[in-house]
């Protein structure tokens, strides 16, 4: 143990804000009670508001955001169906492997890292389906690996000048909470999140939405493939009531109540510019620094993770090592593709302009002492600047709830 906990600036597991480990701390419950409807069943409707969602509902299961990915495709598709997905990064490919495993038949766009879901190509697969063998169209709206947000709007407008049926599978893991997801407007039929990103909370729950569609289609589909930990019709079941078919991990869901609160006083549209001002903030650090994102175009720049490229000759994985053994600081380090050429800084959940502006503090000593030639300060210092100049909150008041200016 060291007196200075270490500094969490990884793209999940996120910062846990005070008030959300505080409510985890009590004794286990009864989670058979004849009380704790009354404390899951509105979890249900607030997370619904999260996901901005029309109709449809919100399962939540203990296990991780893969087990989401894995409970979407068991429920909705069967063995031998055709999907479409792309692939651009380590958790776009993670999800192909794993429709591949489930038995679908995946029209796969394999795009360059650091590019996202390939809006022209989708629309031209799509409207020349005419016969709709494509059952389910996949997009991962934020891949962590690289730092590149893709346009879910995009995706449903290549559906739709299709006039195409597929459902709309969308991962959010590394997105709901943090940018803005409209799936009632978009059309998503299947979004997948977790506890441990915007949600700032422990790894241990998968969270996924699903739409009226998905739920009917789930009734009427043919060939279904078998499920059981992850079935919806159990978990329907039980849910109705305020239970759950199995243990649930009730201090996690402890956690999602006070987690579920700071977000809505906050509010989500003051939390999605927080973090688009933080992004900016990190940018504008890695532009002064001379480095270069890993997103290629600013379209797909992500406001949740930056994956940064160090320079030729220079070891990422050395940046992050030295960071956390000198400064205390965890960065992310590069996944497969880019392993060894960038680093990442996670900017997502539990967040303010003095914690990234330390994230970047650690960056610049590490990257130096690793041998990057770069003027200590400069990234930093025009952080700084943007923060000082954008910024949010009164000089001489607080508002409690967002500690930012009262309205
Ligand atoms: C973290 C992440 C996952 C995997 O979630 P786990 O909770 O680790 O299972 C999937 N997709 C994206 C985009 C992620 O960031």
């Amino acid at each position: 143990m060291q007196i200075v906990q270490p500094h969490l600036f990884i793209p999940g597991p996120t910062n846990i804000p005070e008030a959300v480990r505080m409510a985890m701390n009590l004794p286990m419950e009864d989670m058979r009670s004849p009380e704790f409807p009354k404390f899951t069943l509105p979890i249900f409707e607030d997370l619904k508001k999260v996901f901005k969602m029309k109709d449809g509902r919100v399962f939540i299961f203990p296990s991780s955001g893969t087990g989401a990915w894995e409970s979407a495709i068991q429920n909705t598709l069967a063995i031998g169906d055709t999907v479409l997905m792309s692939r651009f990064g380590q958790f776009s490919l993670l999800w192909v492997d794993m429709a591949e495993r489930m038995g679908l038949k995946v029209i796969l766009c394999d795009e360059e890292w650091g590019t996202g879901v390939p809006l022209e190509k989708y629309a031209d697969i799509l409207a020349k389906d005419k016969a709709h063998e494509i059952k389910a169209v996949f997009a991962t709206h934020n891949e962590t690996a690289t730092g590149v947000t893709s346009d879910i709007a995009g995706v449903r407008k290549a559906l739709d000048a299709a006039k195409h049926p597929a459902l709309l599978m969308v991962d959010g893991v590394s997105s709901v909470g943090s940018l803005d997801m409209r799936m009632g407007e978009w059309g998503v039929d299947c979004c997948v999140s977790g506890s441990q990103k915007g949600f700032m909370l422990p790894t241990g729950l998968g969270i996924l939405a699903v739409s009226q569609k998905a739920l009917d289609h789930n009734k009427n589909q043919n060939g279904r493939m078998n499920r059981c930990f992850f079935s919806f019709e159990d978990m329907i079941k039980t849910n109705d009531l305020g239970y759950f078919p199995y243990t649930p991990a009730t201090q996690l869901i402890r956690g999602l109540r006070a987690s579920l609160d700071l977000i809505a006083a906050e509010g989500l549209e003051n939390i999605f510019a927080r973090h688009h001002r933080l992004a900016m903030g990190v940018r504008a650090a890695v532009d002064a620094w001379g480095l270069k994102l890993c997103a290629k175009e600013a379209k797909w720049h992500s406001d949740t993770v930056s994956a940064i490229f160090v320079p030729e000759g220079i070891d990422s994985a050395n940046v992050v090592k030295t960071a956390y053994y000198r400064y205390n600081v965890s960065l992310g380090v590069g996944l497969n593709k880019v392993m060894g050429k960038v680093f990442r800084i996670g900017h997502l959940g539990a967040l303010d302009e003095v914690m990234v502006g330390g994230a970047l503090f650690g960056v610049e000593m590490a990257l130096k002492d690793c041998g990057v030639q770069i003027r200590m300060g400069s990234g930093t210092g025009a952080a700084a600047e943007y923060f000082s100049k954008t910024a949010t909150r009164s000089a001489t008041s607080r508002d409690e709830a967002t500690g930012r200016k009262a309205a």
